[in-house]
């Protein structure tokens, strides 16, 4: 068994997606001699979790650990692979070393009522020891990886681990099927042409680190949302308006995307743009 909550899905033979409901997902490859991860998820117990679900499939050792960017529900257990090349942005690594950012982070879910709020507590932020700027490309298992960076968006260092021969992504949460992504660390201004460059990619399905898998139809929709809200609200600040008359106006504008998931707080969730729009 798995671990309840959780749905592995072979995409390609040695492919996995990881699914977890209502929670954060991941990806394992199995490689000839061993495993990439894809996020280590949000302490060290999670993480455990996934290795036990990794020896599930196979017991080659984990090589590669990808971390999509730096939030705490997909990178925090990175301590759990002390032998492991932990690959990510430049940027990522910046902001999992940049104390503040990350003490909020802590106090804010330790203050929580979430199951792991306690385990917060001992997490051992572990940042990637392999970083780069752009691109990347990795050989692994017969299968061309190319992580890419498009640019700011929903964090500093967000990028796309893209499987041009199997028309594959895991995209982190800058990309989510039908998802309203979170904004309190984005960067709006540049989200929209980050977005453009991710709609480029010639992808059939994708794993978003939260949601249901995607096809390039949802990457479209995901880019939309941004184009509608971001110019929405950036005309709103010219126009000199408050951030209540500028949500209301906005929730208006996005009312084409009431079946996301996340929808029903877009109200609380707009705000935070404006104010990352005004900063
Ligand atoms: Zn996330």
């Amino acid at each position: 068994m798995t671990t309840p909550g959780t749905e592995l899905i072979e995409l390609e033979t040695g492919v996995y997606a990881r699914l977890h409901a209502g929670l954060t997902n991941a990806g394992i490859l199995v490689g000839d001699d061993s495993v990439l991860v894809i996020d280590s998820l949000r302490v060290p117990s999670f993480a455990r979790d996934l290795i036990q679900d990794v020896r599930h499939i196979t017991d080659k050792p984990i090589q590669y650990v990808i971390d999509t960017h730096a939030h705490w529900d997909h990178s925090w257990g990175n301590e759990e692979f002390p032998d492991s090349v932990i690959i990510g942005h430049q940027n990522c690594y910046d902001e999992m070393v940049d104390v503040e950012w990350n003490r909020v982070w802590r106090d804010k879910i330790i203050a929580s009522s979430d199951p792991w709020a306690d385990e917060a507590k001992i997490v051992k932020i572990t940042p990637p020891n392999l970083t780069f700027e752009t691109s990347m490309q990795l050989y692994f298992g017969g299968r061309k990886l190319e992580l890419r960076y498009f640019g700011r968006a929903h964090t500093s260092g967000d990028i796309i681990i893209f499987m041009p021969n199997e028309k594959l992504a895991f995209t982190g949460d800058v990309v989510q099927d039908k998802g309203v992504p979170f904004f309190g660390d984005s960067y709006p201004e540049d989200w929209p042409d980050t977005d453009d460059g991710i709609a480029e990619l010639a992808v059939d399905r994708f794993v978003a680190g939260h949601g249901p898998i995607g096809n390039h139809d949802g990457i479209v929709e995901a880019r939309n949302f941004i184009h509608t809200l971001v110019p929405h609200l950036q005309s709103a600040i010219k126009e000199g308006q408050d951030s209540a008359s500028a949500t209301a106006s906005a929730l208006d504008a996005m009312s084409g995307f009431s079946d996301w998931r996340g929808f029903e707080n877009l109200g609380d969730t707009i705000p935070l743009v404006y104010g990352r729009l005004t900063r």
